[in-house]
């Protein structure tokens, strides 16, 4: 069978390409390495910029995880000795990825997918129509979306500049927390950093971006910052531990050899910004919208793919330089550091201004 469409990669921007692209007709295909549900390593903050594109993608069943979600009106920097505060306005959502990644997946199901676990990709041909390899399996697609997340056997391009990357990690797990406030807390130390945040009754996820040398475990990573080692003495853990390497952070590329790069595999920002679910829901939603016009025969391949790079590049990438300006903040040395965090923590207006541009 030749599909219209086949994308690889079953978390926010595969599902999401997935949905919106069966919903008006078009025959999909959805191969997903892993199994779900699965705990995968994200802060879990879900940004409210693609809070109303999720309702829309998920289906009736899974309408609640939205509505019952915890809602996250605040954000506190725990940085250098100080406190900065800022509105997150309009408030974010805190939604266990095992939760996220499994309703949109039944979501693809109801909308028609033809939704395949265990199914990992090795290779692909052709410029479209494209040949896809799996481990026993092949398939045919006129168009194909590469949604395959940050580090998969697909994307392994080397490092800008042809310099090595520092090696960073993620780690990540739930735990029980009595009493949390609705805020996402980020404690910043030398070399990572790690955010806390409720994601359910007496439950707080905390995940942590740190260079591979300073920890490797959570545990490791609290003993960095005296007030979340204080914090984390009371918690029990609720769920296993999982780990991701490397971090590497890269310029943003929509498109590659005719193939629409979604979420993560289009390019990874800064995760303490927030943003990536955003910016995978987003990526995915516009890649199917942008083939629309192919499968219906008013459109070359090219054509769409081109359009999609456009959409791509004034819609999402301001996302990425925003991040990466902030990012830059956080590095600077603690002399030049330090008294730009006393302006902050003296001017609220300024800190919520700067919280807005990575919105
Ligand atoms: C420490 C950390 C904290 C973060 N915190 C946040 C946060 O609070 N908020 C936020 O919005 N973002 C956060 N992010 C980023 C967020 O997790 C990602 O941006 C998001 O998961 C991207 O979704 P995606 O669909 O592109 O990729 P993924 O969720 O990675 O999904 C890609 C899927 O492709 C599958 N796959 C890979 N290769 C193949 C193959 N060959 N064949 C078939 N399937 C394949 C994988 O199994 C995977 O399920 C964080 C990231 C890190 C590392």
């Amino acid at each position: 069978m030749l599909y219209d469409l086949v994308i690889i990669g079953g978390g926010p921007a595969g599902t999401s390409a997935a949905i919106s692209a069966a919903r008006q007709g078009a025959s999909v295909l959805l191969l997903e390495r892993g199994r779900l549900p699965r705990h995968k390593v994200c802060g879990e903050f879900v940004s409210a910029e693609s809070l109303s594109l999720l309702k829309k993608l998920l289906d009736h069943l899974h309408s609640a995880l939205l509505h019952d979600a915890v809602r996250i009106p605040r954000a506190r920097l725990f940085l250098d000795g100080r406190t900065l505060q800022a509105a997150v306005d309009p408030p974010a959502a805190s939604i266990a990825r095992f939760d996220l990644d499994a309703a949109l997946w039944h979501s693809a199901e109801s909308a028609g997918v033809d939704a395949r676990q265990q199914v990992t990709v090795q290779s692909v041909a052709g410029c479209g129509p494209f040949r896809i390899v799996a481990a026993s399996e092949e398939f045919e697609t006129r168009a194909l979306v590469n949604a395959s997340g940050r580090w998969s056997n697909l994307n392994l391009v080397p490092a800008e500049n042809g310099m090595r990357p520092e090696k960073w990690l993620g780690v990540k797990a739930h735990f029980a927390e009595p009493v949390s406030e609705p805020s996402v807390d980020l404690y910043f130390f030398d070399g990572g950093y790690c955010g806390v945040q409720p994601v359910g009754t007496a439950r707080v996820n905390a995940s942590a971006m740190v260079r591979a040398d300073v920890a490797s475990s959570l545990p490791e990573v609290f003993a960095q910052h005296p007030a979340l080692r204080d914090r984390s003495r009371n918690w029990t853990l609720l769920s296993d531990p999982v780990s991701t390497s490397p971090l590497i952070f890269r310029n943003p590329q929509p498109e590659r050899d005719g193939i629409l790069m979604a979420g993560d595999a289009a390019g990874f920002v800064d995760p303490f910004v927030g943003d990536g679910i955003s910016l995978a829901l987003r990526s995915g939603s516009l890649a199917a919208q942008c083939l629309m016009p192919f499968f219906a025969g008013e459109a070359s391949l090219p054509d769409a793919v081109r359009r999609y790079s456009r959409a791509y590049k004034e819609s999402l990438l301001p996302v990425f330089r925003a991040s990466s300006k902030i990012r830059r903040m956080l590095v600077l040395p603690g002399y030049v550091r330090r008294p730009f965090l006393s302006l902050l923590e003296s001017s609220p207006a300024i800190t919520n201004y700067l919280v807005r541009k990575t919105r």
